[in-house]
């Protein structure tokens, strides 16, 4: 479902991205981890196209995009391409970044709206029906100023469920919210994962990441330092997996 070949972000002077090839398969978890720093939300924006990569070749849902540094402008069928990729993959960021004007029932509609071109009368069934699979059917009509921390995320992925994304990508999902708060969305994204979503995740809930990766991405200073299953990533040896894993359990 996602293929990346050298992909490499520069910043001005900061090249924050090395070289990284990654796969993931339909239907696959993978939770990428790694030191504050090393790359994840880059390489998660990367992916939808949030940033633009400097170079490297990137396929999501079969629309490929090559970039090379010093390329020409974005072309129309370069801004097509971008169009596919950001209708194909949904982003839950770590700040919620609901409207605040908006109920939470109109925050999950608007994309259909806006973006699907639906009826509104049918973007509120739809939007009604995904709020039910969170649990939030009594919050519908609720501002997100006044709801906790879990339930505005669950709205967030309510509304990112809503475009039917083929790829899911969650940036730290649970790290804005308390201890007690974090299970609702992590059993959410439990729920997700095992209706077939593609997903990747940043995470710094290493017992989630055993639980759900089919694979683990460990990051470092702008690369992928290990990539493999869980069972591997946990008994590893490299020492800076190691030095990683005791100072975050
Ligand atoms: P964290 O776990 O703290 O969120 P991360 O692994 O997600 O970290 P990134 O946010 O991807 O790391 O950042 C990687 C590096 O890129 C950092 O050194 C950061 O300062 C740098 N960086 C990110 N965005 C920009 C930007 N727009 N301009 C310049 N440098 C940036």
């Amino acid at each position: 479902a996602v293929s990346i070949r050298g992909l490499s972000k520069r910043f001005d002077t900061a090249h924050v991205l090395h070289d990284i090839d990654l796969d993931v398969a339909a239907g696959h978890v993978v939770v990428l981890v790694g030191p504050s720093g090393s790359g994840k939300t880059t390489l998660l924006r990367s992916i939808n196209l949030l940033e633009r990569p400097t170079t490297g070749r990137l396929t999501v849902g079969g629309t490929t995009l090559s970039f090379a540094p010093a390329g020409p402008a974005i072309t129309r069928t370069e801004a097509a391409a971008i169009r596919e990729v950001r209708l194909k993959t949904a982003m839950v960021f770590q700040a919620f970044n609901l409207f605040p004007h908006m109920t939470a029932l109109a925050n999950v509609a608007e994309g259909l709206i806006s973006v699907k071109q639906m009826a509104k009368p049918a973007a509120h069934v739809q939007a009604m029906s995904l709020l039910q699979r969170m649990s939030l059917v009594d919050k519908a009509n609720a501002f997100p100023a006044t709801l906790s921390g879990g339930q505005k995320q669950r709205v967030a992925i309510a509304r990112a469920l809503a475009m039917r994304p083929q790829i899911m990508l969650f940036d730290e999902p649970t790290s804005a919210l308390d201890p007690e708060l974090r299970s609702e969305v992590l059993s959410v994204l439990r729920d997700i994962a095992a209706g077939g979503m593609t997903m990747l995740v940043v995470t710094h809930e290493m017992a989630f990441a055993r639980e759900i990766a089919d694979q683990v991405v460990f990051m470092e200073a702008g690369r992928i330092r290990f990539a493999g299953p869980p069972d591997a990533f946990f008994r590893s040896d490299d020492p800076r997996i190691v030095r990683f894993l005791s100072a975050i359990l």
